[in-house]
């Protein structure tokens, strides 16, 4: 490649870390850079070093990469800076946390702005309704799960179903109220499943990285000292790469600063009764209850345990 494009890349990725440094975790680009930047790369000539009568053609190298502070145009995508959801990112809690009155304010205007979105124009056009979240902006503990199915797309609420019920239940067991802790997913609409009035359907990389910077948001409001991620999905969604969750339940995450405890989805248990299934989703809890610091009573650590 040619010390040019080197010297440009090298810019590029200058300014990226800058930004990053400032606190910014993504920047817009315009679909046609998108679709740019899928292309090959073309080596440029090498420069004439004698053209004294031309002007200066080149644009700066933000212009080149299409790279921009403020969108003027319709915008496609906003791209995650370095992996998408990496969870060695910059941490959510470095920023001071705001007094209750102007968290109260940035959390409603944040959800005014969820519930009118339609980044996803497919999804904002068959959802009955944006699911934000609900709970406790100051709890200690948040559950984020992965999309609103039919019933919560139905009433505006997450886990109000079956799967739901079996969540405020364990909360209930952990010694809580639904109303202590946060509980949202990490898509805010419902998956579209066109031709089936009734499905669900897992929502999409795209989907979920779309809608990941309002969770993001979220949890910079909120600042849970523990969020339990429930299902594979909702740690894929957070960490942006696929996990198996039958291998990693159990075991401490760190999500920029955050502690987060993988888990099985409460659907996975309604699926499958096995009480083993059941004790391992209740050992993690345990562990959440530890790391929180809450009291544990002989018959919570007991729950399950055969004989
Ligand atoms: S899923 Fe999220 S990003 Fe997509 S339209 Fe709904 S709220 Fe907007």
């Amino acid at each position: 490649m040619s010390q040019t494009f080197n010297r440009l890349l090298d810019a590029a990725i200058s300014y990226l870390e800058a930004l990053r440094a400032e606190g910014v975790h993504y920047v817009i680009v315009a679909p046609d850079t998108l679709a740019a930047l899928t292309q090959p790369v073309q080596v440029a000539a090498p420069p004439q070093p004698e053209l004294p009568a031309r002007s200066h053609q080149g644009a700066e190298p933000e212009e080149r990469i299409g790279l921009q502070r403020e969108s003027t145009g319709p915008v496609e995508m906003a791209l995650p800076i370095g992996l998408p959801g990496q969870p060695t990112g910059e941490s959510l809690l470095n920023k001071p946390a705001l007094p209750p009155q102007a968290k109260a304010a940035a959390f409603a205007e944040l959800r005014q702005r969820v519930l009118v979105c339609t980044k996803c124009p497919h999804l904002a056009a068959s959802r009955k309704n944006v699911v934000f979240g609900v709970g406790n902006i100051n709890a200690e503990l948040m559950f984020v799960g992965e999309a609103p199915g039919v019933e919560e797309d139905e009433q505006g609420e997450p886990f109000v179903g079956r799967a739901g019920e079996l969540l405020t239940k364990i909360i209930q067991t952990m010694g809580l109220r639904r109303e202590d802790v946060y509980i949202c997913n990490v898509l805010k609409c419902r998956p579209d499943t066109p031709g089936q009035p009734t499905g669900n359907r897992k929502p999409t990389t795209e989907e979920m990285r779309t809608c990941l910077p309002y969770l993001i948001e979220q949890i910079e409001l909120i600042r849970p000292k523990v969020i339990v991620a429930l299902g594979a999905t909702a740690m894929e969604g957070l960490f942006g790469k696929p996990v198996q969750i039958t291998k990693i339940r159990g075991q401490w995450h760190e999500y920029r600063g955050i502690p987060v405890m993988p888990t099985y989805h409460p659907a996975y248990l309604l699926r499958n009764q096995a009480v083993t299934e059941k004790r391992k989703v209740w050992e993690d809890m345990l562990a959440v209850m530890e790391k929180l610091g809450l009291p544990i009573s002989d018959k919570q650590r007991n729950y399950f345990r055969s004989g």
